[in-house]
Parts: structure tokens; C-alpha cells; sequence
């Protein structure tokens, strides 16, 4: 039997690093990263996701600032509002909920964001400076899937990865970062011939793909790294796109949902506003 990769306890052990850095700043430069979020209208995901990051927030000792707009908010206001927090010396990173209300022209609104604040990596500047190389705001959940990864030891350079999905936000991101990191990547979709047989060939195998229990034992190969990003609601439970009771008798590792790779999305956000704060001398 494989062995579980536990999310939190390792998110725990980034966000005691990130407590110990405010507490840090707080005592040198009196004071602390702070994170300023915009939320236009009432989209219950980013209702719930921003009152996460404030309870977070809280824990660590960073600072959070909501912004809240009406749900017919005309986008020249929430445009100021961005150009007012750019230019706060006080705020170091800028999260736009999203999705927007339909009125509002989400890429235009987003590329208003500086992408020194850009903590959850968004803009094209950011998306850019990731492709090439440079160092720029790596987004947040794939981010912590490396962590993930490397927390079981493994070496990833040489490695098989087989990732399944290929978004914007975690498909296309965790293939480049593996790539960086010297794994040979396969980037799998819904129009991939043999995926069984493709994903047995990997040695780190990454699920992105939004299907209830997808990849059962018969994806995997014996003694693989499973790294479930899957985020599925079935009947009132959270459940992965991997078929964690199959795969965990044959993979080595495995991420377990929820408790896997979701709980370090919000930490490395953290982590994130951390590093803004350094990176920004103002
Ligand atoms: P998308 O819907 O944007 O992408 C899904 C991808 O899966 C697409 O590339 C699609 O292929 C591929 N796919 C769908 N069906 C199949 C199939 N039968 N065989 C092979 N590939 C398939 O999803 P996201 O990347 O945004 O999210 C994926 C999952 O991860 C979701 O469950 C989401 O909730 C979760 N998630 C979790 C996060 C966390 O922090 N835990 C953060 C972000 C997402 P194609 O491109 O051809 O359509």
C-alpha cells in the first residue's frame, strides 16, 4: 500500500515559515505583507473563497483588505480601484475574484493589474515572464503541487510525467514547472489516443481534469508519484478525479481530496505575498 501525501501537514509547515517572516517584519520594518481582494457581485465560490483567504490571512498574521463592489459596478470603478491599490505601497499583492458578472470584460479588468502585485500569477505580463523563465509569480496550485512532489523525496529530473489536462490555470502551468525541473512531460486531453496506456508510462502522474474518480489503478503504473487536483462535487462531498481507494494499493504516493493539493492552494498565495513584499522595495 502507497503512501498518502498529507496536504496539510505540509501546507502547515510552509505557513509556519510564512508566520515566522511576518512576525520577522513585523519587528524590523513594522510591517506586515498585506493582500488586497476585489470582489465584484455575489458569486458564492468567491464568496466562500475570499472569506477563506481573510481566516488565513488572520492565522499567519498578514493583512487583508476586501474591496466589495455591486453586482452592476461599472468597470471604469473597479479599473480606478486597481490603479489606486497598484500605487498603495501598502499592499503588496491584488487577487481579482473571479469569475466577474458578464458585463464586465474580465482580461481587459485583469491586465490593469500590476504584475509586481499579481500574487495569483493572472496577468499576460506574469504568464509571460512564467514561460520564459523569469522570475515572476508562479501560480499558486501548481506551485504547491511541486512541493507536493518533492516532499516525498523523489528526484523529478529524468522522470516520466504524465500530465492529464491541459488548462491554463493547472494543466499548461505544472507541465512547464516539471519541465523546468528537467522531468520529460507529456501533456494529456479529452482527444488523447491510448491515455490509459500514456499514463502508465509515467512515473509522476498528474490528474487535472474535473471527472469524478477518472483514473482508477488501471492508469497507473506500480510505484508512481498520484497527484489528484480533481475538485468534484457528488453528492454534497468533495471528491478527486482519482480513484484514490484503487490507486493507492498500487501508486507509491498519493494525494488525497480533499486534503491534497487544495490545501496548499491558499498557502502558496501566502507564500506568494511574501515574496511580493520582498521583491517590491518601495
Ligand atoms: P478545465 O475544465 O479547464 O480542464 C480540464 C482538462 O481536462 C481539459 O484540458 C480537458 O481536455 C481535460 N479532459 C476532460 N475530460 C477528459 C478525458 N476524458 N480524458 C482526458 N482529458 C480530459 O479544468 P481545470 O484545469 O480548471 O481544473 C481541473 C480540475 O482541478 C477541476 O476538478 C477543478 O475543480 C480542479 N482544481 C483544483 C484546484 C485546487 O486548488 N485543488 C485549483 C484549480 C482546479 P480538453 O482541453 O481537450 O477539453
Amino acid at each position: 500500500m502507497g503512501t498518502i501525501i498529507k496536504g496539510k501537514e505540509i501546507a502547515n509547515k510552509y505557513k509556519k515559515e510564512i508566520s515566522d517572516f511576518v512576525e520577522n517584519r513585523k519587528k524590523e520594518f513594522k510591517r506586515v505583507p498585506c493582500i488586497s481582494t476585489i470582489l465584484v457581485g455575489n458569486d458564492a465560490g468567491s464568496m466562500l473563497y475570499a472569506k477563506n483567504q481573510k481566516r488565513i490571512c488572520e492565522q499567519l498574521g498578514l493583512k487583508y483588505i476586501l474591496n466589495t463592489f455591486e453586482e452592476n459596478t461599472k468597470e471604469k470603478e473597479i479599473i480606478d480601484n486597481i490603479e489606486r491599490l497598484n500605487s498603495d505601497n501598502n499592499v503588496d499583492g491584488i487577487i481579482l475574484m473571479l469569475p466577474l458578472p458578464k458585463h464586465l470584460n474580465e482580461k481587459y479588468i485583469t491586465s490593469k493589474i500590476s504584475y509586481k502585485k499579481d500574487i495569483d500569477g493572472l496577468t499576460d505580463i506574469n504568464t509571460g515572464m512564467f514561460y520564459k523563465g523569469e522570475k515572476c509569480f508562479i501560480p499558486c496550485t501548481p506551485k504547491g503541487i511541486v512541493k507536493l512532489i518533492e516532499s516525498t523525496g523523489i528526484n523529478i529530473e529524468g522522470k516520466n510525467a504524465v500530465v492529464v489536462g491541459r488548462s491554463n490555470i493547472v494543466g499548461k502551468p505544472i507541465a512547464h514547472l516539471l519541465l523546468n525541473k528537467n522531468a520529460t512531460v507529456t501533456i494529456c486531453h479529452s482527444k488523447t489516443k491510448n491515455l490509459k496506456e500514456v499514463c502508465k508510462s509515467a512515473d509522476i502522474l498528474i490528474a487535472a481534469i474535473g471527472k469524478p474518480n477518472f483514473i482508477n489503478e488501471e492508469f497507473v503504473k506500480k510505484g508512481a508519484v498520484v497527484i489528484d487536483v480533481g475538485t468534484n462535487r457528488v453528492e454534497g462531498k468533495v471528491v478527486g478525479d482519482v480513484y484514490f481507494e484503487k490507486v493507492i494499493n498500487k501508486a507509491d504516493y498519493v494525494t488525497p481530496v480533499p486534503g491534497g493539493v487544495g490545501a496548499m492552494t491558499t498557502t502558496m498565495l501566502m507564500l506568494n505575498t511574501c515574496e511580493a513584499l520582498n521583491r517590491n522595495v518601495y
